[in-house]
């Protein structure tokens, strides 16, 4: 029996390590595209980019422990580019390797701003590499703008600032993380921003770069606005990493190219599963809906149920997941559960206390957003697992907002 995961990621790494919980003794051959063992991303858009920070990002485990504690085969460094459905195999740098189950766990990889290529000072942020470069760019005190008003672009300028560089932050929306928020939630953020003296550039996209002697010298903006820059960090999404997977009959979204899993994350193809970054599932907490949330949480919980189904088939049940996410800015937690699609957004409690804004869908709670209150956001999360009524969603936040 062999398990292939590829992918050596959170998502990857929880496949081998559930594997191996639920007493699975075969042969694990794990495949990573980049140099290193499995390594958490959070740090890289913010402590991996403080001054004096360390050069490599921590493992989960070493190359050595993969061997060793789990038993992995690692073939790192090295790109998988096809896989035969009819023979179980999947191919990578010039080999086979036979699958009896496979878990895809590729992730996804950053958009490239149109005209960016091959021009130096210009970073997206994905991996230690680029973090190093970053940080490295800002060693030499490099004037900064940053495209995407995300994750990683919000998280790059609150670096940026805590190092004391000079950061301007443009978006062709008119609020940060609206994707992910919403634009009520994301106004408020604006002020996180403005409060740490972040330049923003908001409505409006990039016309093109200005290159001089190969070097990026600034950003035009659709306004004509120029702005000059030393470094451009590019947090403009990202797209499923799915390319190697184009002819294999592994069913692909036509919108992004992720992978479109069941409820149980199964491809439909005998024995292949996804995970992470670059699955679609739908979701039975959500109608139904087709979410690839993008989450170290999912990550994490979909790899760890994607081996286990892989290997069991008959045990696999659905995941009637609640998508989680935070991210940092400037001293301040940003912290969301379920979906930001709804029929409306209210802010429950001010910004002032630290922010909770609730998602309605119908009559059923399906969203919460808070700034400053960490302590509060599971409870949401349980409450939107128990599809909640809209009206009991309210009262708690009215009761946390007031406690007696
Ligand atoms: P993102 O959160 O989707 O934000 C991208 C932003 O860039 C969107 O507002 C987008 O607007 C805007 N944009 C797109 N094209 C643009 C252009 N040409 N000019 C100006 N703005 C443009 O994507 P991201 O920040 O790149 O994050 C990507 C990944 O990083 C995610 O997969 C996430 O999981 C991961 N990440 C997560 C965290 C965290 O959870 N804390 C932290 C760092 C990274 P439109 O919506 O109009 O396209």
């Amino acid at each position: 029996m062999t398990l292939v995961v590829v992918g050596a990621s959170l998502a990857g790494l929880r496949a081998v390590e559930s594997a191996r919980r639920h007493g699975y003794s075969g042969r694990i051959v794990m495949i990573g595209a980049e140099p290193h063992p499995p390594y958490d991303r959070p740090p890289l858009s913010k402590a991996a980019l403080s001054a004096g920070a360390g050069g490599g990002a921590q493992p989960f485990r070493t190359e050595a422990e993969l061997r060793s504690v789990l038993g992995v085969e690692p073939m790192l460094g090295v790109w998988a580019d096809g896989l035969d459905t009819a023979a179980r195999e999947i191919s990578a740098a010039g080999t086979t390797v036979r699958y009896d189950s496979a878990v895809i766990a590729t992730g996804a990889a950053p958009r490239q701003l149109p005209g960016s290529q091959g021009v130096a000072g210009v970073h997206t942020l994905r991996t230690v590499d680029d973090a190093a470069a970053i940080r490295a760019a800002w060693d030499r005190g490099a004037r900064t703008v940053v495209i995407g008003a995300g994750f990683v672009g919000s998280e790059v300028a609150s670096a940026a600032r805590r190092r004391g560089v000079e950061v301007t932050l443009v978006d062709s929306q008119q609020a940060p993380l609206s994707r992910s928020v919403g634009t009520l939630v994301g106004a408020a953020c604006i002020d996180l921003h403005r409060a740490a003296g972040t330049e923003l550039r908001l409505g409006t996209g990039v016309a093109g770069l200005e290159v001089a002697g190969g070097a990026v010298s600034g950003v035009r903006l659709a306004t004509g606005e120029v702005l000059p820059a030393e470094l451009v960090v590019v947090g403009i999404g990202v797209t499923p990493a799915t390319a190697w997977l184009a002819d294999s009959g592994i069913p692909l979204s036509e919108r992004d190219g992720g992978v479109l899993c069941d409820e149980t994350l199964a491809t439909g193809v005998p024995g292949v599963y996804a995970a992470g970054d670059v699955a679609h599932v739908p979701n039975p907490l959500f109608d139904h809906e087709l979410m690839r949330p993008e989450h170290w949480t999912a990550a994490a919980e979909q790899g760890t149920a994607a081996a286990r189904h892989a290997l069991d088939p008959d045990s696999a049940q659905a995941l009637p997941a609640v998508p989680y996410f935070w991210s940092d800015w400037y001293g301040h937690r940003i912290q969301f559960v379920g979906t930001p699609l709804a029929d409306e957004v209210v802010i429950a409690t001010p910004a002032d206390t630290g922010l909770t804004a609730l998602y309605r869908r119908a009559d059923r709670l399906v969203g919460a957003c808070t700034i400053d209150r960490p302590r509060v956001i599971m409870k949401y999360r349980r409450r939107i697992a128990q599809r909640a009524p809209w009206s009991e969603a309210l009262e708690f936040a009215a009761g946390v907002a007031n406690p007696v």
